[in-house]
This record gives C-alpha cells, sequence and structure tokens, in this order.
C-alpha cells in the first residue's frame, strides 16, 4: 500500500513545485529554469535536464564563445591533445573554474573529463579505482587457471 500511495504522489506532483540547484551559482531555482536535455524528451521530475540553469548556459556559451576567438586554433594535425587519437571533430576544452582554455579533444575525451568531475581529483580517483580492481582481476585470473589445473588433472 505504501509503494502505491508513494507512485500516486510522484505522478501528481506539478512540475511547477520541483526545484533543483544549479552547479554554476548553485541556486536552488525553479524546475523550468533548466532546459530539457534532450529533444522531445517529456520531463516528469528533475531528471533529463541540464545541471546548469538558463541563465548560467547562457552566460557559460557567450564566455565559451568569446574565449574560442582569443584560443589556439584547431590543430592541423587533427589529432585529439589528450589521448592522440585522430579526430574527425574537435571539442573546445576550457577549464569551468579558471575560465581558461585547455586544449582541442576528441568526443570521448571531453565527454570523459566532465564525466569524471573535469579535474585532476576525480581521474586520480579514477586511476587509483583501476589499479585496484586491476589487481583483483589478476586474482580472479589465478582463480581461473587453478580451475584448469584441476579439470587437466581429473581429465
Ligand atoms: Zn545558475
Ligand atoms: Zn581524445
Amino acid at each position: 500500500m505504501m509503494q502505491l500511495d508513494f507512485f500516486k504522489q510522484t505522478k501528481e506532483t506539478d512540475v511547477k513545485n520541483l526545484t533543483k540547484v544549479c552547479r554554476y551559482c548553485e541556486e536552488e531555482l525553479d524546475i523550468e529554469q533548466f532546459a530539457l536535455r534532450y529533444k522531445g524528451y517529456e520531463a516528469k521530475n528533475t531528471q533529463g535536464r541540464d545541471h546548469i540553469c538558463k541563465n548560467c548556459k547562457k552566460e557559460s556559451d557567450n564566455y565559451r564563445a568569446a574565449l574560442k576567438k582569443v584560443s589556439p586554433k584547431q590543430p592541423e594535425d587533427m589529432l585529439c591533445q589528450c589521448c592522440g587519437d585522430k579526430v574527425q571533430t574537435f571539442y573546445f576544452d576550457h577549464c569551468h573554474d579558471t575560465g581558461t582554455f585547455r586544449g582541442w579533444l576528441c568526443r570521448s575525451c571531453n565527454v570523459g573529463l566532465g564525466f569524471l568531475g573535469d579535474n585532476i581529483e576525480g581521474l586520480e580517483k579514477a586511476i587509483a579505482y583501476l589499479r585496484e580492481t586491476d589487481e583483483r582481476t589478476q586474482a580472479v585470473t589465478i582463480l581461473d587457471s587453478i580451475k584448469e589445473d584441476v579439470v587437466d588433472e581429473q581429465s
């Protein structure tokens, strides 16, 4: 019964009563102040919307455009300045904290940096995680080879 009540409540929640905290200005604003991320997406809650408010988005877009004008041009070799892979399309990367140009990246590097916190701390956590899981994976591989040995002995 509790669950049914919960669903009913969620469905009836008016979008206008929802708020979200902007990642840039850190203001708690009406959900309508955050643009939908996907065209045709019907938002019933706070999901599927930008993490920054429309005002900050506009400011950030203007800033990016101005920064692009004074930043180095796209590399002619068409190589990502992070991973070194050949790219079709470059993505303009800049530091959100200092507002300075960082480099021209492939899509994966650009999105990847963003998802991992866009800073050294976030990436170091990811590296530490991979190192740690790598050790665990090796342990599993050893287990597998032990199992194979057992099978060999039995046959
Ligand atoms: Zn904002
Ligand atoms: Zn790259």
